[in-house]
């Protein structure tokens, strides 16, 4: 891959760069069907991401006529990357399997390794005989819905398509590489005041949170709305909170630590509630929920913002669903796309039905939708939330802190960008926005690494 980065650091034209040689195997972080069973016996924290993530050479698929060859500069951890890693709640490998059903080109990911990752930045190589929008040389971000337009539903909303998958978890040939095949309808321009990680951390948890909260599909937030935010300094919870302030709603953030606190105040999140300090425990014992806890929550919400949540930004699940449901407004919504601590959800009907709300789901994000995102974070309305980058090599260990909770915002992880801050082709337009306001959470990390004990 050496000769594609020379190429791409020395801008490259389009047809030099189409006339670069793929090459037939590629860098991968990868896991492995002979052991999808390796965990066998133990807790799901104690499944370690750093014994099941393999970094290693694989052989570079044929590329599809709607699809293109990305020499990958930058990818991310998602929760899906650890979800595959300790093969809860199934192994990977059977959506890879399916999918290998469905047609000849499917039938490629049918492997006995998984290449995984879903979100990228990058530049395209090589576009398939069917690309009309892109061409080699584009500089793009990659979102991960991975749809195919022949089920009727996809024309009303891709996400309801029959076949949808998140590419490099349901498909494979993922973005935590050096080289990725990528659907055409899975590309947007690269935000081209950002760096490559910064890049490439956004696409699946900002348009996830774009859909749940501001596009026609979900929670639908108008201005004014006040807005509970789960996790809120976390992948999908950093996003929400900005997307909040900019549609001119009120967030109140939970998160778990009073450096979360911090951060979230630097973010202009007035209210935030620091779960642990406050001692919230929901669940009296494994079967009973403690409703006083509930109220509680409710009234410190309250003493905040002198409300009820219309909405409230679900995806710990089962911990967190029977206080959110009742904290919830008359009338308001509760936006659920996850359900990290548990997914046999249980909370009280009648808070649901006599004060009329919704429980609505959500899913992703349509081509549209994520396009719609990738615009705001290009004008700056809504900025990365990178926390700290790793190398490849790395990729284990960053998903072993994601599993843990160890971080905030989003891990970016260099791919075939050699070193962080590459990328940039608008210093201008990242002047103007502020590097202070691109690089929070960047900051934040890195002073937490110089406090003694941090
Ligand atoms: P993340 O970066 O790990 O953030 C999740 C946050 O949840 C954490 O920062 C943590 O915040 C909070 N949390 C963890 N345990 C909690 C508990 N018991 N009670 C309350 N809060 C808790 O992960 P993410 O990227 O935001 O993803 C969150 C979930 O959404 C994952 O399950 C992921 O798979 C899913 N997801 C789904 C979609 C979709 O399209 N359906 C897309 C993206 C993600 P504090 O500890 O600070 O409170």
């Amino acid at each position: 891959m050496q000769h594609i980065l020379e190429a791409i650091q020395a801008e490259a034209s389009s047809d030099e760069i189409a006339a670069l040689e793929i090459p037939e195997s590629y860098r991968a972080a990868f896991v492995r069907r002979d052991e999808q069973e390796m965990f066998e016996g133990r807790e799901s924290t104690e499944k370690d991401p750093r014994e099941s993530i393999h970094i290693g050479e694989v052989p570079t698929p044929e590329l599809a006529p709607d699809e293109v060859y990305l020499a990958v500069m930058a990818s991310s951890i998602n929760f899906n990357t650890v979800w595959t890693s300790i093969f809860e709640p199934l192994p990977t490998f059977g959506f890879l399997d399916r999918l290998g059903r469905e047609s000849s080109w499917g039938a490629r990911h049918a492997l006995d390794h998984h290449v995984i990752g879903s979100d990228a930045s990058g530049v395209v190589l090589k576009a398939g005989s069917a690309v009309r929008n892109w061409k080699p040389g584009d500089r793009v971000a990659v979102h991960c819905n991975y749809v195919d337009d022949q089920d009727p539903a996809a024309h009303e909303d891709s996400m309801l398509a029959s076949n949808q998958r998140i590419w490099g978890f349901e498909s494979n040939f993922g973005g935590l590489a050096d080289l990725s095949i990528v659907k055409a309808n899975q590309l947007m321009p690269k935000p081209d005041h950002l760096t490559w990680e910064e890049s490439a951390v956004n696409a699946l948890c900002a348009s996830t949170s774009y859909r749940m909260l501001v596009g026609d599909n979900a929670a639908r937030m108008k201005q004014g709305d006040n807005v509970l935010v789960w996790g809120a300094s976390g992948g999908l919870g950093g996003y929400a909170c900005q997307l909040v302030l900019n549609g001119g709603g009120t967030p109140v953030g939970i998160v778990s630590s009073s450096d979360k606190v911090d951060l979230l105040h630097q973010l202009g999140v007035e209210h935030v509630i620091d779960r642990r300090e406050e001692r919230y425990e929901f669940w009296a014992d494994e079967h009973t929920q403690d409703e006083r806890e509930w109220r509680r929550l409710g009234k410190q919400v309250r003493n905040f913002i002198g409300d009820d949540p219309d909405i409230v930004f679900e995806h710990p699940g089962r911990s967190t669903m029977g206080a959110s449901v009742f904290i919830t407004k008359r009338g308001g919504k509760i936006v659920t796309c996850a359900a990290t601590t548990g997914y046999m959800i249980e909370y009280d009907n009648r808070h649901l039905w006599m004060r009329l709300k919704q429980i609505v789901s959500s899913h992703f994000a349509n081509y549209a939708e994520a396009w719609q995102m990738n615009q705001l974070i290009s004008k700056g309305r809504i900025q990365p939330i990178l926390s700290k980058t790793f190398d490849l090599a790395g990729t284990g260990e960053a998903a072993f802190q994601v599993h843990h909770n160890q971080h905030e915002g989003k891990l970016g992880v260099l791919c075939l960008a050699p070193e962080s801050g590459l990328g940039i082709t608008n210093p201008e337009k990242r002047e103007a926005i502020g590097e202070s306001k691109i690089t929070l959470f960047q900051r934040h990390a890195a002073s937490l690494e110089n406090t003694p004990g941090g």
